[in-house]
């Protein structure tokens, strides 16, 4: 075999460079060393560019699809180059040498035979293989302690492994143990294995893992090993080589589990293999169906299954690793998984009345948020320059994630107590923008610039009692909610422009009545409704007086005056009767009235509360 190259079929070559940043002249170096991708497939000049059909094993093998020796490695030592220590001991090198391949072949049916020095030096990619496997000092020119080439014959599904030339850096391999680390890694490369995926085994290397400077075989080592010869001679072992080389479950949705991704556990080893456990790191990626048995023995050629499903618990690359505690050490897979926000249909509603944040801070004026689907429509109770009620509105859009945003009007129309509200006599003016933008379901910030005015407020969740949950409603569950949060208009008599936002918490409804004062102004009234009769809620209705917006809000400038009464009736969780009697102006002017009113949808299917 090792004569015949010269003109036998496809040869490749691979440039397998070894380990040791520790063995790096220089920081620099070090940093080359750690990061190098050492897979350098390159055909040999002149012949044919060969198909390499994928890895599909967990077990990363040189030229990606097994290729491996057929009967002995036979290898020569040319001491020539060696540093000082190692050319004045040249039978204790050889010694080593042959000591660092004795660990592979302890272990799996590879043999590998010295067959004494040899003149012949190591070959490169430039030079081309020459018939005779050799291992020897010389610079390969890549900054580290060592590199393996090895060459192969035969079509991309049946290779076979025909001479591997081994590099020792003599600037870098200078002692005892960084011959050790140096060789037996670089043995690994020889017999066929590239670098593992696991972090932690004598192959890992780039570039899915970090080189050890190990010198000892992991469990991944010796099972590579058997996947491409078998246990040694001698030897009865169970073996499992059906496992994929990594599980991706792609991209998630946070909080969402992933399909079930099924593993075959397939013993292709000479000896029963008992699988004792099966598990993960985190929980993040958990064990789903398992026809694995743990404790069972699993008979050469007998194979079971079990699943991995994903379900992260936060955004961004996620990973974690699947193993096999077995009667042959454990077999790991790794498992990898890209974390995205959960869509909007499952993101925080933000409807319900806020406030200036810390709660309390800055009581007498407050934000009540409707949100339907992505739209959120906003009525700000404050105050004028005069220092009267005022109130704003805005339907805000999503402008990135959790922000909303639109353009503020005041809106003017027919006093609170005409007899026929007219729709028609309604204005709005457009008087600026406003920005709500959430950090979560609970805190975020109001920014807005009101007529040349801006500012930015802090806001949180108006908490009195037990805080319900928003979410899509069906048109079935308006009816049937029993939480009235929302806002409420007099959509049976068509009086659009004015309408009252019930926050709901517990057996308590806090309403604000936005409408217009005897002078068509934005006017709004407030009232803390408890229940009394079921679906029955009434309390006293005032006017409140306070800061005007965009200045140092002073809470202790907010004078409330007890204006009436009003009961809110409730026939269903889609119909009100809303029914006050009020005393306002100068003179005083009472008017009581009676409202039928119902929830203002403005976008399908609208929200409810429980
Ligand atoms: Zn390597």
């Amino acid at each position: 075999m090792r004569n015949s190259l010269g003109n036998s079929g496809p040869t490749r070559a691979s440039i397998a460079l070894a380990t040791a940043s520790v063995l790096a002249l220089s920081p620099a170096g070090s940093r080359a060393a750690d990061t190098m991708q050492d897979f350098v497939l390159s055909p040999a000049p002149g012949t044919l560019a060969a198909q390499r059909s994928p890895a599909v094993s967990k077990f990363k093998f040189m030229f990606g699809a097994p290729a491996r020796w057929e009967g002995a490695l036979h290898w020569r030592y040319n001491p020539a180059n060696a540093p000082a220590q190692f050319s004045s001991s040249k039978d204790a090198v050889v010694a080593q040498l042959v000591a660092e391949s004795a660990k592979w072949t302890a272990v799996c049916g590879i043999q590998i035979a010295y067959d004494g020095e040899t003149t012949a030096a190591p070959q490169t990619l430039a030079g081309g293989p020459d018939g005779v496997s050799v291992i020897g000092w010389g610079h390969p020119d890549m900054g580290i302690s060592g590199a393996t080439y090895v060459w192969y014959q035969g079509s991309a599904n049946d290779m076979t492994l025909v001479e591997s030339d081994m590099f020792l850096v003599p600037e870098y391999v200078t002692t005892q143990t960084q011959l050790t680390e140096t060789v037996s890694h670089e043995w690994g490369h020889a017999i066929g294995l590239a670098h593992s995926n696991l972090e932690g085994a004598l192959m890992s290397g780039p570039p899915d893992s970090t080189y050890t400077n190990g010198s000892t075989l992991a469990p991944d080592d010796v099972h590579g090993c058997r996947c491409l010869y078998g246990p040694a001679a001698g030897q009865t072992a169970g073996n499992v080589c059906s496992l994929p080389e990594l599980i991706d479950f792609g991209t998630l949705a946070v909080g969402a589990a992933s399909g079930e991704s099924t593993v075959t556990v397939a013993n292709s080893g000479s000896a029963a293999l008992v699988i004792s456990a099966i598990r993960t790191n985190t929980g993040e990626f958990a064990i789903g169906s398992n026809g694995c048995a743990e404790g069972a023995a699993l008979q050469p050629g007998a194979s079971c299954t079990f699943g991995v499903i994903a379900r992260l618990a936060s955004a961004g690359e996620r990973g974690d690793e699947v193993t096999i505690d077995t009667s042959e050490g454990p077999y790991a897979i790794p498992l990898d998984a890209t974390g995205v926000v959960a869509s909007q249909s499952t993101a925080p509603n933000f409807e319900g009345s806020w406030w200036n944040a810390p709660g309390g801070s800055e009581s007498g004026w407050g934000l009540d948020l409707a949100q339907q689907g992505n739209t959120i429509f906003a009525s700000w109770f404050t105050y004028d320059a005069a220092g009267n009620p005022w109130w704003l509105t805005v339907t805000a859009n999503p402008i990135g994630n959790n922000v909303f945003s639109g353009t503020l009007y005041e809106t003017r129309g027919p006093a609170f107590n005409s007899v026929r509200f007219d729709a028609n006599a309604v204005t709005y003016q457009a008087v600026g923008t406003a920005t709500l933008s959430f950090n979560d379901a609970n805190n975020g910030t109001f920014s807005y610039i009101v007529n040349g005015t801006s500012g930015t407020k802090s806001i949180t969740r108006t908490v009195f009692g037990p805080l319900p949950v928003c979410r899509a409603a069906t048109q079935a569950t308006l009816a049937t909610a029993t939480n009235y949060q929302d806002v409420w208009w007099a959509a049976a008599s068509g009086e659009s422009g004015w309408g009252v936002y019930l926050t709901h918490q517990g057996t308590i409804i806090l309403a604000a009545w936005f409408s217009y004062d005897s002078d068509g102004s934005p006017m709004w009234l407030s009232m803390t409704a408890t229940q009394g009769a079921p679906g029955v809620y009434s309390g006293t209705l005032y006017r409140t007086t306070g800061p005007p917006f965009g200045t140092s809000f002073d809470a202790s400038k907010v004078a409330y005056t007890a204006v009436g009464t009003a009961t809110l009736t409730f026939g269903d969780g889609d119909d009100a009767t809303f029914a006050y009697t009020v005393t306002l102006g100068s003179p005083p002017v009472s008017v009581t009235q009676s409202k039928k009113l119902s929830r203002l949808v403005f976008e399908d299917p609208g929200t409810v509360c429980r």
